[in-house]
């Protein structure tokens, strides 16, 4: 847990936990999606994608058939504005014995919401999702992990139990490292307050930087050997790991970018769809070889004693 201790921010909580597994082996595996379409992207802003017609989740059951070979549940955070048309999906994956959360009505960034905005917002998108579900939805994650302490306050406040937008990633514009005073540390990237529960996505520190090898680009940019061995450094400091995916990544379905998108951030959007299923299947592999245990966010709580 060296990370944690390099970290001099003040508004996280200092006690840790002791460990409680050897370093090299692995606790609990949080595998987390964060439901939504293509054309949510930050970059994707501003063009008009969704007009497109070309959709990705459709394409989501070779995924969830993976996940049943694997005997993986997982916990989904599903976009409000796009509940009532895959009602079909959200209701398979309740079926399947998933989680399922709420990631906002429409993917907009929280830091650019008034509080009252976000609440209005977040009480609609929650009721949009329980009714194509058809069931209570408790989990929350801000789009791009933008959350702040005030609405993570009132997430609470609208019947939330538990919330997973914190990550440590100082080089990122879009990443705040959300102020959790008056939590306490549970476990390895688990922090508790009262009966609810933030749990972290962490990064791994070299060098100073921090490299998010929990999720999105840089999951599908590095080959499988680099990050067999960035996991290995990462089991000897944690015990815990959350992975955030998200379902156009998880098919290589032909996406139609904008053709004023530039190259970069083109590439940025493209770089290894094509065999991530295959690569994530190897990392759930990995991390059950060294004793993960892979539950959902509820099944987390459920374990911890909280509702
Ligand atoms: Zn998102």
């Amino acid at each position: 847990m060296q990370d944690q201790n390099k970290n001099t921010n003040t508004n996280v909580p200092q006690a840790l936990p002791p460990r409680t597994t050897a370093p090299g082996r692995m606790n609990r595996a949080f595998l987390t999606v964060d439901l939504e379409e293509w054309y949510h992207l930050d970059y994707l802003k501003g063009f008009r994608c969704r007009e497109s017609g070309v959709r990705v989740l459709p394409q989501i059951f070779d995924f969830l058939d993976m996940l049943d070979e694997e005997g993986v549940k997982v916990t989904f955070f599903c976009v409000g504005e796009i509940a009532d048309e895959n009602a079909g999906i959200l209701r398979e994956i309740v079926r399947r014995g998933h989680a399922l959360g709420c990631h906002g009505l429409d993917h907009e960034l929280l830091t650019n919401k008034s509080l009252e905005q976000f609440v209005d917002e977040t009480r609609r998108a929650k009721a949009m999702i329980e009714t194509a579900a058809g069931r209570e939805i408790t989990g929350y994650r801000a789009s791009c992990f933008t959350m702040e302490r005030d609405k993570l306050d009132a997430t609470r406040q609208l019947g939330f139990a538990y919330d997973s937008s914190k990550i440590r990633f100082a080089q990122h514009p879009l990443y705040r490292n959300l102020d959790l005073s008056g939590f306490e540390q549970a476990e390895d990237l688990v922090y508790v307050k009262d009966d609810f529960t933030e749990y972290e996505i962490p990064t791994l520190d070299i060098m100073g930087y921090s490299i998010p090898i929990s999720g999105g680009g840089y999951l599908r940019l590095f080959p499988f050997w680099l990050l067999r061995i960035l996991l290995g450094i990462y089991a000897r400091r944690h015990e815990n790991f959350t992975i955030y995916v998200h379902p156009f990544e998880l098919t290589d379905v032909p996406l139609p970018l904008p053709k004023g998108l530039g190259k970069a951030t083109a590439f940025r959007c493209l770089v290894g769809r094509r065999g991530n299923l295959k690569k994530l299947r190897k990392v759930i592999r990995w991390l059950k070889k060294r004793g993960a245990r892979f539950i959902t966010l509820e099944a987390d709580r459920r374990e911890r004693g909280l509702r």
